[in-house]
């Protein structure tokens, strides 16, 4: 074949797919685009799970009209002239991709009006193309409407995933954006339905009590500020809420990250958040948290991916210790105390602290002790003939564990079993033992499809987050096959009437909130 320069809508569509992954992706541009044009309010729409339909409008200074066309060329910006700009980059955009991106795989209208003109202007795009222009009345600001999105890509629309899933997304990097900028008034609907708006009062509490909810926003305190400056160090300043440590989820989802207003994902900050609460949450529980790093911009790279998802730190190791230790700080200072940091004394009554931490350290020492204690892992099966007597009471039929027969020698503190085996000295965690014969009546019940469900007295309206709503719409099957008997009631909020029986000791909230965690996990 002969090697040729691919035609511009070609290299267009091509281009386009590197920007605009998903409906979610587009709606981020958009956001972007208008806080950058100083909006003091955003409102968003999406239909269809945004394959349909996106509309974002704004009142920020709006596009002048004889500039709206050259908005839509491929690297045209009004944010960047020069190279150097990059190293002091203060705007969210500075590529000048995202509305060439946009136009070139979708049905798109402008209508946008700058303060100083009277007239407003309409223009209309298919597949990049100019198709109209028109001049309109129109308030000052931008509104940008997306309709078919990926029409002319069918292979990327083929990706796409369920509208839900889509909407989730969409739900989550619009509260994101609400946190990060309280002063700014978002709204957004979704399938005609209010999923989240948010007053613009420039207070971060009360964005999260919209988020959360106000009873888990109650449980979120502000960082403290940074340490004083260092010479050596750039100035970063870290600001924002964490939960304390009696809220908690079972997986990092709800720990939000921005650099310089920007939302950002960063795995080294992300741990450096978590490890903050060292010893002050059980394994494989994540905190809450809304972490605002902001540091001179010649000390960040956001040049680093076409999303701008990701950045790259001049000085990662000293970013990672300000946000650790401000959060520390902030939750050493302000969380009231718990047994857990001043280890096991056995006069005290706080057993519940005790467990957490010593079944820290077991599974630490597990890791590293060379006993074979032939322990397998839940939900691991074991084809081994089971141990006479060794009946834990539970009537799950194949995966036996494989411990040996045990002399109960006593019980400490109504809390471990002491008992002694061909290997030594056994210590059961008797509320781990029992959790885990729950888990294998759950898992037995589910293997014969005969999930007992237990109705509550009356029914339990659950608060959730806007994506947490998508998600639970997505998943009422699986919740169902769970022993969850739950209806959407309202704007994010369920109505859970049954739960399973296993879990019916328990707070019933929580556990449909852990079930969500685990099927947002893909568990
Ligand atoms: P970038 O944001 O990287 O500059 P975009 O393609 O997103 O590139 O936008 C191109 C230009 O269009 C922007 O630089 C800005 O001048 C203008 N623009 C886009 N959206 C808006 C908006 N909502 N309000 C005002 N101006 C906008
Ligand atoms: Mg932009």
């Amino acid at each position: 074949m002969t090697i040729r320069i691919l035609p511009p809508d070609v290299a267009a569509r091509i281009a386009a797919g590197e920007v605009v992954e998903r409906p979610a992706s587009v709606v981020k541009e958009l956001i972007e685009n208008a806080l950058d044009a100083g909006a003091s309010a955003i409102a968003v729409e999406v239909a269809g799970g945004g394959k349909r339909l996106i509309e974002v409008g704004d009142n920020g200074s709006g596009i002048r009209a004889d500039e709206a066309e050259l908005a839509f060329h491929r690297y045209a910006t009004s944010k960047l002239t020069r190279v150097e700009d990059l190293d002091g980059i203060r705007t969210l955009g500075f590529r000048g991709e995202a509305l060439a991106s946009i136009a070139a795989v979708s049905r798109l209208t402008l209508v946008t009006r700058a303060a100083d003109e009277r007239g407003g202007t309409r223009l209309r795009l298919e597949g990049g193309e100019i198709v109209s222009r028109e001049v309109v009345g129109a308030p000052q600001g931008t509104l940008v409407t997306i309709e078919n999105l990926f029409f002319n890509v069918p292979a990327r629309l083929k990706f796409l995933k369920k509208d839900a899933t889509e909407r989730k997304q969409v739900a989550a990097l619009v509260s994101r954006y609400a946190m990060a900028y309280p002063g700014v008034r978002f709204s957004l609907v979704q399938a005609g339905r209010e999923a989240l708006s948010t007053a613009g009062s420039g207070s971060l509490q009360d964005v999260l009590s919209e988020v959360y909810g106000v009873d888990t926003a109650a449980q979120m305190i502000p960082i403290e500020s940074s340490s004083p400056p260092r010479d050596d160090l750039p100035a970063i300043e870290v600001w924002g809420l964490v939960s304390l440590p009696e809220l908690s989820r079972n997986n990092r989802s709800q720990i939000a990250l921005f650099v310089n207003g920007r939302w950002i994902q960063d795995a080294s900050l992300t741990y450096a958040v978590v490890r903050a609460y060292h010893t002050l949450l059980m394994q494989g529980r994540f905190p809450l948290a809304v972490v605002m790093v902001d540091l001179p911009p010649e000390e960040v790279d956001v040049n680093v991916h076409p999303t701008k998802a990701e950045v790259r730190f001049r000085r990662p190791d000293a970013v990672f210790s300000a946000v650790q230790r401000a959060v520390r700080r902030t939750l050493v200072d302000q969380a009231p105390a718990r047994g857990v940091s001043e280890g096991v004394f056995w006069g005290q009554p706080d057993w519940a602290a005790r467990r957490d931490r010593l079944s820290q350290v077991t599974q630490e020492r597990l890791g590293q002790a060379a006993l074979d204690l032939s322990l397998d892992r839940p939900g691991q099966v074991r084809q081994q003939q089971p141990p006479p007597g060794a009946d834990v009471g539970a009537p799950a039929p194949q995966p036996r564990r494989s411990l040996p027969m045990l002399r109960v020698v006593g019980q400490v503190g109504a809390t471990y079993i002491v008992a002694e085996g061909p290997q030594g000295l056994y210590l059961i965690d008797q509320h781990a033992a029992h959790e885990r014969v729950l888990y294998e009546q759950f898992m037995a019940e589910r293997a014969e499809q005969a999930i007992h469900s237990q109705e509550l007295l009356e029914p339990l309206a659950v608060e959730l987050l806007p994506e947490q709503m998508a998600l639970l719409e997505e998943s009422l099957g699986v919740l169902h096959a769970a022993g969850f008997v739950v209806e959407p009631f309202g704007r994010n909020t369920v109505q859970l009437r049954a739960l399973p029986v296993i879990a019916a000791g328990g707070d019933p909230a929580e556990a449909l909130l852990a079930a969500l965690g685990e099927i947002e996990c893909g568990e």
